[in-house]
C-alpha cells in the first residue's frame, strides 16, 4: 500500500481545487471560481499549498502549509506553522481559509479528495477479526450445549434418585440416605455451576455482537461493514458504505 503525500491549494487563474499527489498534479475539481481567494494557492514549483495530507497505512494526518492562513478540522484551527499534524477521519470536516462577511471557511470533502488520489485502505486485519468472531461464536454454542446437556442429565439423576424413594425394596431403602445425598450433591452442584457459569450464553453473544460491530468497520468511514465476510470485501475492492477503495 502506498503512503500519500497530498497538498491541497487553490489552482491560480481557474480557481478551483487543485492537489499535487506525491509531487505529480492532478487534475483540478469543481468549477471554475469555485474556490474562494481565501483559500490558499497551490504552488507545484514550491510543492506548497494551503494544507497536506499524508497518509501512512490506514492513518491520515493533514498540516496546514501557510503560516498565514488557517485550516480548520470540525470548526477548531490546527496548528498554524505545520509543526505538527492533526489527525483526521473521513467523518471530520475539514475548511480552509478565514471566513469572509457571512461566508463560512471553504469546506474541502476528504472523502472525495482520498479517493481523487487514489488512496486506498487496507481491510487486511478484518479477515483476522471476522475469524475471531466466528470461532468466539461457536466456543459460546458449544459451551450452551454442554450447559443444556448437563441440565438434563442431572434432572434424569434427581429424578431417579427421588424415584428410589419410593421403592418398597427393602434393599433400595436401605440406600435411602445415600441417594437422598446423591440426588442433594448433584442438585447443588449443578446450582452452584450454573450460579459460576450463569446461562451466561445470550449475554456473551451480545458482548461478541457489540465488539464485531466496533472492530469490524471500515478503516475510513468506520461503518460496521456488515455480514460479508473479509475475504469478499478485499475481493469486492471498495468499501459498500463509502466507496474507498480496498488494497487487495
Ligand atoms: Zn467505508
Amino acid at each position: 500500500m502506498e503512503n500519500l503525500d497530498i497538498i491541497i491549494g487553490r489552482e491560480d487563474g481557474t480557481n478551483r481545487l487543485a492537489m499535487l499527489v506525491n509531487g505529480t498534479k492532478k487534475q483540478a475539481a469543481g468549477t471554475p471560481n469555485s474556490v474562494p481567494m481565501t483559500v490558499s494557492r497551490l504552488k507545484p514549483d514550491q510543492m506548497t499549498g494551503h494544507c497536506r495530507i499524508v497518509t501512512q497505512g490506514n492513518d491520515v494526518w493533514i498540516y496546514n502549509l501557510n503560516p498565514q492562513n488557517v485550516t480548520y478540522v470540525n470548526g477548531e484551527p490546527i496548528c498554524a506553522d505545520g509543526s505538527f499534524p492533526t489527525q483526521l477521519s473521513a467523518k471530520d470536516k475539514v475548511q480552509l481559509g478565514y471566513p469572509q462577511e457571512n461566508n463560512a471557511p471553504y469546506s474541502v470533502n476528504i472523502l472525495s479528495a482520498l479517493k481523487a488520489a487514489n488512496w486506498s485502505a487496507d481491510i487486511h486485519h478484518l479477515l483476522h477479526v471476522w475469524k475471531q468472531y466466528d470461532y468466539d461464536n461457536e466456543k459460546i454454542d458449544i459451551g450452551q450445549q454442554r450447559m443444556n446437556a448437563m441440565q438434563s442429565v442431572t434432572g434424569i439423576l434427581s429424578m431417579g434418585a427421588t424415584a428410589a424413594l419410593f421403592v418398597p425394596n427393602p434393599t433400595i431403602a436401605s440406600l435411602r440416605p445415600v441417594l437422598i445425598t446423591i440426588a442433594l450433591a448433584l442438585m447443588v452442584v449443578f446450582a452452584v455451576f450454573r450460579f459460576r457459569k450463569g446461562n451466561m450464553g445470550p449475554v456473551q453473544k451480545k458482548r461478541l455482537n457489540e465488539q464485531f460491530h466496533r472492530d469490524y468497520v471500515c478503516p475510513c468511514c468506520g461503518q460496521f461493514l456488515g455480514n460479508i465476510p473479509g475475504n469478499e470485501l478485499i475481493s469486492l475492492g471498495k468499501c459498500t458504505k463509502c466507496g474507498i477503495s480496498y488494497a487487495s
